[in-house]
């Protein structure tokens, strides 16, 4: 059985940052010009016609946004091409639809009953541990 998981207590379940993170533009450029291209946050403000101190608290919060994503299992919202994926629990067909608020369920194109949506690549649920 490859891939065995080992029990550990999971720091994840703990912080949950509920919703979207948005992030504005600037948070977006400044994390490119740094992050990606690697520019010194001197060239960055440069770019971005900024001073260095406020490229620096631009960026500061792209990063925390950005880990609040990865770490706390927010969702990204930049574009608003954020898509939800469904899973019909009555005959296993899956889809994705694209996101809009308010909206929690969704008709499945395949049976026609009703269901909610599951959030893609998230397994926080887990119940118990697996014994080595
Ligand atoms: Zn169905």
């Amino acid at each position: 059985m490859p891939g065995r998981r080992r029990c550990r207590r999971s720091y994840a379940e703990v912080p949950a940052y509920p919703g979207a993170v948005e992030f504005t533009p600037e948070e977006l450029e400044a994390l490119r010009l740094a992050d990606i291209e690697g520019l010194t946050q001197i060239e960055a403000a440069e770019k971005m016609g900024v001073s260095q101190p406020t490229f620096h608290r631009i960026l500061k919060e792209a990063r925390r946004k950005a880990s609040m994503a990865v770490v706390g299992g927010a969702s990204i919202d930049v574009t608003g091409n954020v898509v939800r994926t469904f899973k019909c629990r009555n005959c296993g067909y899956s889809w994705k639809e694209p996101f809009t608020s308010g909206i929690m369920e969704a008709v499945c194109p395949n049976c026609g009953s009703v269901i909610s949506p599951v959030r893609p690549g998230r397994r926080r649920r887990r119940r118990g541990c697996w014994k080595d």
